[in-house]
């Protein structure tokens, strides 16, 4: 169990900073990721980042010191590499800042930020801070040259039922109504803002009234979508994490043992399927979305190619949803990735051969051809000759 103990900085030189997929993810649209600080003086006790892959210490004994919360190697070069990086990749989104207490003292978010603008690199951002806000200027000059997206961390309102239990699970990260503050200054900026309902703990944040206080509480301060998973628990996390229980919420660990018995990584019992189709009914209900938009870059070349993937890949998750057979869930998602990596424009490739121009993309094939036929058709952009694609034609 961690004691408390003072924080330590500790100064990095990290050799690389930008991590790059090779396609962006279909979850939250960035292709690439760089962070400025290791480890999170947040704290939250559910944190996945204790896992064993994603643990940024080798020594630390975690039940006894939790080095994570505590010792935060501050990437003083980050921006530096951040620089030599991006110059050398095709402009995509970057996911990046990182605005715990540290941030205050180093300010190497707000120097990365700077340098995805200088650059033009389009940024997304996922906090439980709103101390994100001081960054708001340079925030404003990235949405004015490209697209700025800031979306925060909230599993639970003031109005939750759990909310003193939660509050003890996420420790130093400030209370969920900053965060929803923050929220509504962005929105007002001209942002894309939302909620990341990420994890949904059973038996704390999956009630019906907390699930539709979050998607409310969003909507009212203009959030524009709330996304969400649940819980999963590895290893050595799984170890921390029954250790506060045991200690602090005791009612709760025969709960979660049976819930995540050794060697699971998700929750054995439960239905996800049901929360998650709970949310869908519950951001259509108050004008919002349960999928993150996909940012437009302002001149993308292949904007018609990312929407149709964004389009394809909200029918995966909608298929997932209901269940549908995992072989069409497999051709619509496979199609979406031929598609990320085609670089034609689509317009062009159908305008030009047709049908036959949709089905000579390898993975795609003459039925997902026709898929994306019709998502085309439905498309005004195929009458604008090539401008970029607005956020507002496609079909809901
Ligand atoms: S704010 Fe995010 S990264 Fe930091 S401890 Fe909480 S869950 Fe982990």
């Amino acid at each position: 169990m961690a004691i408390a103990r003072r924080v330590e900085f500790v100064p990095y030189r990290p050799k690389t900073i930008l991590n790059k997929g090779k396609r962006a993810d279909h979850w939250f649209w960035a292709r690439y990721s760089a962070y400025p600080y290791k480890g999170c003086m947040h704290g939250c006790e559910f944190c996945y980042c204790r896992e064993e892959k994603y643990y940024p210490y080798d020594d630390a004994d975690l039940a006894v010191r939790d080095d994570f919360a505590y010792r935060i190697q501050v990437k003083e070069n980050a921006p530096e590499l951040l620089r030599r990086a991006l110059g050398r990749v095709p402009v995509d989104l970057v996911m990046t800042g990182d605005y715990q207490p540290a941030e205050r003292k180093f300010q190497v978010s707000r120097k990365m930020l700077q340098v995805c603008c200088e650059l033009g690199f389009p940024v997304s951002v996922l906090e439980r801070s709103p101390l994100v806000l001081r960054d708001l200027d340079l925030l404003r000059q990235i949405n004015e040259r490209t697209t700025a997206v800031v979306f925060f961390s909230i599993i639970y309102t003031p109005d939750s039922a759990h909310r003193a239990t939660l509050r003890k699970l996420e420790r130093l990260a400030p209370p969920p109504e900053k965060r929803f503050a923050a929220m509504e200054q962005l929105a007002k900026a001209g942002i894309l803002t939302g909620t990341c309902m990420m994890p949904i703990l059973p038996a704390l944040c999956d009630d019906d009234a907390n699930l539709q206080s979050v998607v409310r509480w969003t909507a009212e301060h203009g959030g524009s979508f709330v996304i969400a998973a649940g819980l999963t628990l590895a290893d050595q996390q799984r170890e921390y994490f029954f250790g506060v229980l045991r200690q602090r919420l005791p009612a709760l660990l025969e709960r979660y043992r049976d819930l995540y018995p050794e060697g699971s990584y998700g929750p054995v019992k439960g239905n996800w399927r049901e929360t998650a189709l709970r949310l869908r009914e519950l951001c259509e209900r108050y004008g919002i979305s349960d999928r993150m938009p996909r940012p437009t870059i302002p001149g993308d070349k292949r904007a018609l190619n990312k929407r149709v993937v964004e389009a394809l890949a909200n029918q995966v998750y909608a298929m997932e949803l209901d269940s549908a057979p995992g072989q069409r869930i497999w051709a619509y998602r496979k199609a979406a990735w031929a598609i990320e990596d085609t670089p034609q424009d689509l317009g062009l490739i159908y305008r030009t051969m047709g049908r036959k121009g949709l089905e000579s993309i390898e993975n795609v094939g003459p039925k997902m051809a026709q898929v994306v036929e019709d998502l085309l058709s439905a498309a005004p952009i195929l009458r604008q000759a090539q401008e970029p694609a607005s956020s507002e034609w496609w079909p809901p």
